[in-house]
């Protein structure tokens, strides 16, 4: 009770307030650059370079960094990579983070595959919500996507979340014009099946190979008409947290909710109240931020905690107000997705 009472007090002093008045109180958290799969809009086919273990921060420099922030108004995590369930022991992270003062809710993006076997130690541990990526039901798509075949234990991965105990599990779909629009009324009609929200995500210039084309955005209002066309009528839902990326819609036919995530047709960056920590330490105020803040090297050398706050607060006083997808100065950062944590 002490504790978070002076962790209140703590936060209204040093509250993360950039210079367009946004409050960060969002960490995402990079645990690994290494995946099982290769998806194109993130990965290299082939060749892929991975940092070696040293340079990945340990899970006491982790828990260190989210204890320092969490003292700035940080109350949210999301774990992320790479594929976040390669990382050997990840519960034993979640435990410590779970029991930081401050820190009221912590999730997980995974790509579902070594789900199946690790959701029951993951819920145990303390993870709240759970993201699953699954841009197609099919093989086929699955394969052209991820150049690796897997999605039954994809799905199966999304059971057995729920069998551990995953009350609200969310289902992330990036969709991509020309490949995806198969896609978009079998995953709604499985997530209305199955009781699962389903987002779907607009395709970013983030893949490693630098093909992004804004041809290949399949918006997120195309899908709604898309949707519209077979189903029903999709209805705004109510807004329950402004900063939230997605765009949600339940379906007239009161059965189940849809959300778009539309960085590239509806940028949201007004609102975006999040902060990046790479899996080597580098602290990212934006996806498509070109800077990173060192931080691993003030974890390494003995810095105080003020110290690691001035970083911090250096890297939240230099966010950009927007990322400027589509204008002609937009460039896309030297790092993929993989390399950043999404
Ligand atoms: N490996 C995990 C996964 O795939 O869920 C976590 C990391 S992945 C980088 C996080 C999310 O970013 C996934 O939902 C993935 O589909 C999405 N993503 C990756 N590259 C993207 C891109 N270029 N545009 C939009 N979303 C992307
Ligand atoms: Fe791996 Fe996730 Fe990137 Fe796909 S999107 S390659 S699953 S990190």
């Amino acid at each position: 009770m002490i504790d978070k009472f002076n962790n209140t007090n703590l936060k209204s002093i040093t509250a993360l307030v950039d210079q367009f008045g946004r409050v960060h109180t969002n960490l995402r958290i990079s645990v690994t650059d290494r995946c099982n799969i290769r998806c194109f809009y993130c990965m290299p086919a082939e060749n892929v370079v991975f940092r070696p273990r040293d340079e990945l921060l340990s899970f006491e420099e982790i828990v260190r960094f989210v204890q320092v922030v969490a003292t700035m108004g940080i109350t949210k995590l999301r774990l992320t990579g790479g594929e976040p369930l390669v990382r050997t022991d990840l519960p034993l992270l979640i435990r410590q983070l779970s029991a930081i003062s401050g820190i009221q809710d912590i999730a997980l993006t995974t790509n579902g595959l070594l789900l199946a076997e690790h959701a029951a130690e993951l819920k145990s541990a303390g993870l709240d919500r759970l993201n699953v990526s699954l841009d197609t039901l099919q093989e086929s798509t699955f394969e052209k996507i991820s150049r690796r075949r897997g999605i039954q234990k994809v799905l199966d991965g999304i059971f057995a979340a729920r069998e551990a105990g995953f009350s609200k599990i969310r289902l992330n779909a990036v969709a991509i014009r020309g490949l995806t629009e198969a896609d978009v009324v079998p995953l709604a009609q499985f997530s209305r099946d199955h009781n699962f929200e389903l987002r779907f995500i607009e395709f970013m210039p983030l893949d490693a190979e630098q093909q992004w084309n804004e041809n290949d955005v399949l918006s997120g209002p195309v899908i709604r008409t898309m949707l519209e066309n077979h189903f029903c009528e999709l209805l705004p839902a109510e807004r329950t947290e402004p900063s939230q990326p997605a765009v949600d819609f339940c379906f007239a036919d009161g059965r189940g909710r849809i959300g778009f995530i539309n960085p590239v047709s509806q940028p949201f960056c007004e609102d975006c109240n999040r902060l990046r920590l790479t899996a080597e330490g580098q602290v990212r105020n934006c996806l498509f931020s070109t800077e990173e803040w060192d931080v691993r090297r003030l974890l390494r050398s003995r810095a105080t905690d003020e110290e690691i706050r001035q970083l911090v607060r250096d890297s939240v006083s230099a966010k950009a107000q927007a990322h400027g997808i589509g204008s002609p100065e937009f460039q896309q950062p030297a790092r993929a997705m993989y390399q950043i944590g999404g």
